[in-house]
């Protein structure tokens, strides 16, 4: 917030009002306007740092001296979630014979690639495939939320269980979508190593509360509609529980005269980076929705700073269960952009 004094205000009353903001654990910067001849006409404000609360700016306002108290909006109000000075890196450990995974900090480029919905036939060879080509996890989803009631929705627990059967062979965690809050004991059940909220459920609190709580890597995708204030405001649900294992996801946001599924929001790594100290993710597949748009702006992503890059790849398109037209299903390219992603994030740090 910002507090504005009255003109004639002394050294002394601001003391006041700064004393209680340091009681409140809050950061105090003031500011002085152009100096005045007259230090009477001199204009005080105080830029308010920190997790400023609603009584806050209530009890501020009481003061005689106060004239203004302005909230500042889209800030994020939790602390845990501004950049603490150095960018924080999330382990996903790997109990399935390989190294644990670090996503973010100091990390290189994390590729999370594997199936958009399980199947029981082509989601072991596709996972293996995006393991022998680079990737570091995999993903895929039993839970598909879909626009159309008629449309197929998932394998659902059947699905989370061809996940985990596949896992034990290719050795890699999984990223998969959970759509409910009636479903955070199967996927424990499960061991699903990084929980994904899609950007349908990016305002759902409840569900945010409750993978939260779970304290497991939670991937959390901005809403296709949402500022990034809102998407901050709704990552600090899951940090409010006391989840420091949160990353955060791009992948294009709604708007007009794009040529992609989506259109893309890519100089938003560049914001986040700025305000947060998270790991940042970029889904190439959801934000393009085309095959021959990946690799492109993958290289820009990852150029641009992105910790982990998201992928869709199916070994056969043609029979996927969703989003198949978006599917890489060419292990040589595959495994150069896989390669060539890594070191440009290494040689743009
Ligand atoms: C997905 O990753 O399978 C998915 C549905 O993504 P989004 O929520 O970004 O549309
Ligand atoms: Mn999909």
């Amino acid at each position: 917030m910002i507090i504005q004094y009255f003109v004639g205000a002394t050294p002394d009353d601001m003391e006041i009002v700064r004393s209680k903001l340091k009681e409140w654990g809050l950061r105090v910067h003031p500011s002085t306007g152009e100096k005045e001849d007259n230090a009477q006409n001199q204009i005080h404000v105080d830029n308010v740092f920190g997790p400023v609360k609603e009584h806050h700016r209530k009890e501020v306002a009481t003061f005689p001296f106060v004239k203004a108290v302005i909230p500042i909006e889209g800030v994020p109000q939790n602390l845990s979630l501004v950049r603490r000075g150095e960018r924080h890196g999330v382990v996903i450990p790997n109990p399935y014979g390989g190294a644990d995974v670090t996503i973010g900090g100091q990390a290189g480029l994390v590729v999370m690639a594997g199936v958009c919905a399980v199947d029981d036939q082509y989601t072991g060879a596709s996972h293996r495939m995006a393991k022998q080509a680079g990737a570091d996890l995999n993903r895929g989803g039993a839970f598909k939320p879909r626009s159309s009631p008629y449309d197929f929705q998932g394998l659902k627990e059947e699905g989370l269980k061809i996940l985990s059967d596949v896992r034990q062979e290719v050795g890699l965690p999984i990223v998969s979508e959970i759509l409910d809050v009636r479903d955070v004991d199967l996927f424990m059940k499960y061991h699903v190593d990084v929980l994904q909220i899609g950007t349908r459920n990016a305002q759902n609190f409840e569900l945010l509360i409750e993978v939260g709580k779970t304290g497991r890597p939670v991937l959390y995708k901005r809403g296709f509609s949402n500022t990034i204030e809102e998407f901050l405001k709704g990552a600090n649900y899951v940090m409010e529980q006391g989840n420091e294992n949160l990353i955060l996801c791009l992948r294009g946001i709604k708007g007009i005269g794009h040529s992609f599924r989506n259109q893309g929001d890519l100089d938003e790594i560049v914001t986040l980076s700025q305000l947060t100290d998270r790991p940042i993710v970029y889904d190439v597949s959801h934000s393009t929705g085309k095959k021959n748009a990946v690799e492109r702006v993958g290289n820009m992503a990852a150029a641009g700073g992105v910790d982990g890059l998201m992928v869709d790849v199916h070994v056969s398109p043609k029979h996927a269960l969703v989003d198949g037209f978006q599917a890489l299903d060419d292990e040589a390219a595959l495994t150069r952009m896989i390669t060539n992603w890594k070191k440009l994030k290494e040689i743009t740090r």
